[in-house]
């Protein structure tokens, strides 16, 4: 029997990358393309971090570390959790992996039996509920609508709870809708989680990057229950422009952290030497290229937002924080007469050479994501296409 295993069968290729790839192709073609589908700052990572990861590797640090990270990334880490969120946690408490994507993957792993259920938020990250069957868990979607600001409610969390559930998945700011949960939102979310006594899983990989008075809230700070359910996830990959090292982490319970290491030690063992010691200085060393970035985001995004919303048929939020806008386009998808999102999203991109990702892939179907992770005269011109192509067809 050479057949693939069943859990591969409802496994699905992330819709961001296929996009991104395909435009990267027409671009190798020659084909003058503007790809609005990345997911990673357009920033190189800054010199010092640079510097410090060529240093470490001269000094010889080039060899296997402990499994789940080493000491001083770590140190590193609790530093960081405990001045930005004044959260105390002991080095049994922190996981550093491969990218804050693989250390979800792990901990999904490590908490799901098969038919436990996570409920997810709509919009959603690609990734969550692909990690989630893979674990044999069950995605338990919950709607936060364009009406609604993209996000959802306690009531409607409540509603979602059921005996099997696990866990919920919190991602503020949002990957793909920028929106951010205030403190008061989080406190009626947390008072369910605590009630159905379920795991928070809070991926704040977004934190650094807000926009106008809008203000991150860790939920587990909320209370000493809500740090003892909540695992916190996070990474240097959007705040320091260095997607490509993958360093991520995850901070909360130590029996939870315990089981991800042994995983790891089994998976991957340690996460590349020489990108935990770049994650070292990205901590420990200056922070003002991290505000730099930030800052040209937020200016990016004021210039395009107003931009994109006077498209006809666009019906645009403004983000509070990540980089991305997530424009409902039912209207101008029924209007110019194409089939669904999808199709909208490629003949954006086959007749006027936008790559955009259809929010299918977010569970959000009336909506594209476009990324202003890309030089403001680019992303004006590719606004200035995409309403072309709208307006032709109108
Ligand atoms: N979580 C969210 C919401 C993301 O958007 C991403 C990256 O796109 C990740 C996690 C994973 O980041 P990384 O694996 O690069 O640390």
């Amino acid at each position: 029997d050479r057949r693939l295993a069943k859990r591969t069968e409802t496994l699905t290729p992330s819709s961001t990358l296929a996009i991104t790839a395909k435009a990267k192709q027409m671009k190798k073609e020659g084909i003058d393309v503007i790809g609005l589908g990345a997911g990673e700052p357009d920033y190189n990572t800054p010199d010092h971090i640079i510097e410090a990861a060529y240093a470490s590797m001269k000094e010889g640090k080039t060899k296997y570390t402990p499994a789940g990270g080493l000491p001083e990334l770590k140190d590193a880490i609790i530093r960081k959790m405990s001045g930005d969120h004044g959260l105390t946690y002991k080095p049994s408490e922190v996981l550093v992996g491969i990218g804050a994507k693989h250390v979800l993957y792990t901990l999904f792993q490590v908490i799901l039996d098969p038919g436990d259920e996570v409920i997810i938020p709509i919009p959603y990250w690609v990734s969550y509920p692909e990690q989630v069957k893979l674990a044999g868990g069950v995605p338990v979607h919950v709607d936060g609508s364009v009406e609604s600001g993209f996000k959802i409610t306690a009531e409607q969390l409540k509603e979602a709870v059921s005996d099997k559930t696990k866990a919920f998945i919190l991602n503020s700011p949002s990957n793909p809708s920028g929106m951010i949960y205030t403190e008061d939102e989080l406190r009626d979310i947390l008072e369910v989680c605590r009630e159905a006594d379920i795991w928070i899983i809070s991926d704040e990989i977004y934190e650094k990057l807000i926009y106008g008075d809008a203000e991150h809230v860790s939920i587990a700070t909320l209370s000493d229950d809500a740090k003892e359910r909540t695992i916190v996830i996070n990474g240097v990959s959007k705040s320091h422009s260095m997607t490509g090292w993958r360093i991520g982490y995850a901070c909360g319970d130590g029996a939870v952290i315990k089981a991800m290491t042994d995983l790891a030690s089994h998976s991957t063992s340690n996460p590349v030497t020489t990108s935990q010691y770049a994650a070292i200085e990205a901590y420990n060393g200056p922070w003002d290229a991290v505000e730099t970035m930030r800052k040209d985001f937020g200016k990016r995004l004021d210039a395009v937002y107003p931009l994109l919303s006077d498209i006809p048929g666009f019906r645009v939020l403004k983000p509070q924080g990540a980089f991305y806008l997530l424009p409902d386009v039912s209207e101008a998808v029924r209007k110019t007469g194409f089939e669904d999102t999808d199709a909208f999203a490629r003949a954006l991109l086959e007749e006027a050479k936008v790559a955009v990702i259809p929010g299918s892939g977010f569970g959000a179907p009336g909506t594209i994501r476009l990324s202003y992770a890309t030089e403001l005269s680019q992303f004006k011109e590719a606004v200035r296409r995409i309403r072309e192509f709208v307006e032709a067809r109108w």
